[in-house]
């Protein structure tokens, strides 16, 4: 058995991996897609210390660090259970299970799509779901924010202060963000807000966003507005379902930890955007690992398991 088998090769994984496996405890990585979101992810520039990266550079980055020490790489392997007796078991897809003295959840989560036209093909080139991460490219543009939830309300608060305008768009008839958020919102000049709306294309030039159509939920009619970017803030969804039941979870579905990243089943820890941890950042989920790996090493010297 593993001392430490990691579940997901995101950020999260690949910090717990280097810190286990500098403790020099057997520990393995599962993962479906190693990288994570951050093969998806085009520019970085707030990854502390390198001023400008690339998704998919950084994702070799990552892997050439893991591989420099002894840890099992298994990549195109899905988890779909989790059970505790004298040892962890973690089921896969194929059958197989491995063994574990603890686990690590860090399987990451994914923004919820519009599924409207236009999206996939301008994702990255206008459409966009992290304002922390993207904001600055569209300073003095306009954008909208798809959601006036506490998240979408956020988003256009924060991209109010960068952008030139910023459109609100809620499918609801009204808000559903807190009061207070509401009422700042309603303070800035440059924010319109449109409820009972529905967004059904994101139309560009074949290069770039260029406009928004939306659909008008009361008289039906269809709307275009100009503007250069969307950001889609409608739900991050923590990739939870395989740990359902074994493990407690939020009302959002994401993993309850403590501070140390312990979940409610003794072994087994969680790091990342999986978690209740506010702020899903790329440099939030790699200190996330590296102490809830440090936490599970701990846990690891202190328990009698064989
Ligand atoms: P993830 O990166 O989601 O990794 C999850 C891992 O678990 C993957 O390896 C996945 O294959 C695996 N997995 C999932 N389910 C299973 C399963 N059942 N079995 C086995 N493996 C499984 N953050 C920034 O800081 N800066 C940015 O500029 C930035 N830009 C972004 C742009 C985009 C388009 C997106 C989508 C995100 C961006 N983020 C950015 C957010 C950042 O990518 C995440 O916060 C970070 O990747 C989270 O790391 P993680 O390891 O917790 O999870």
């Amino acid at each position: 058995p593993y001392d430490l088998l990691i579940v997901g090769g995101g950020p999260a994984g690949a910090s717990a991996a280097i810190y286990a496996a500098r403790k020099g405890i057997r520990t393995g990585i599962v993962a479906d897609r190693f990288g994570g979101q951050v093969l998806d992810t085009m520019a970085i520039e707030n990854f502390i210390s390198v001023q400008e990266t690339e998704g998919p550079k950084l994702v070799a980055q990552l892997e050439q660090h893991v591989k420099q020490y002894e840890v099992d790489v298994m990549t195109n392997q899905r988890a779909v259970g989790l059970a505790s007796g004298d040892l962890r078991e973690v089921t896969l897809e194929n059958g197989a299970t491995l063994k574990s003295k603890a686990i690590m959840v860090a399987t990451g989560a994914r923004w919820r799509e519009m599924n409207v036209p236009g999206e996939n093909e301008y994702r990255g080139r206008g459409v966009a779901y992290c304002p922390h991460c993207d904001g600055p490219l569209f300073k003095g543009k306009r954008v909208a924010v798809i959601g006036g939830g506490n998240s979408g309300v956020e988003a256009a608060i924060d991209l109010a202060g960068i952008v030139a305008h910023v459109t609100l768009i809620e499918f609801d008839n009204q808000l559903r963000a807190d009061a207070v958020l509401q009422k700042k919102l309603h303070s800035l000049s440059n924010v319109t807000v449109i409820v009972s709306a529905m967004t059904t294309e994101v139309k560009g030039d074949g290069k770039k966003v260029n406009g928004l159509v939306y659909q008008d939920r009361i008289s039906d009619e269809s709307h275009e507005v100009e503007l250069e970017g969307v950001f889609v803030q409608i739900g991050l969804v923590p990739n939870t379902g395989w740990i359902k039941g074994s493990v407690e979870l939020s009302s959002r579905g994401e993993v309850l930890v403590d501070e140390k990243g312990q979940t409610s089943m003794t072994g087994v820890f969680a790091a990342g955007d999986v978690t209740t941890v506010p702020y899903k950042q790329i440099i939030i989920s790699m200190g996330e690992g590296a102490k809830a790996s440090l936490a599970a090493f701990d846990y690891l010297i202190r328990s009698s398991v064989e």
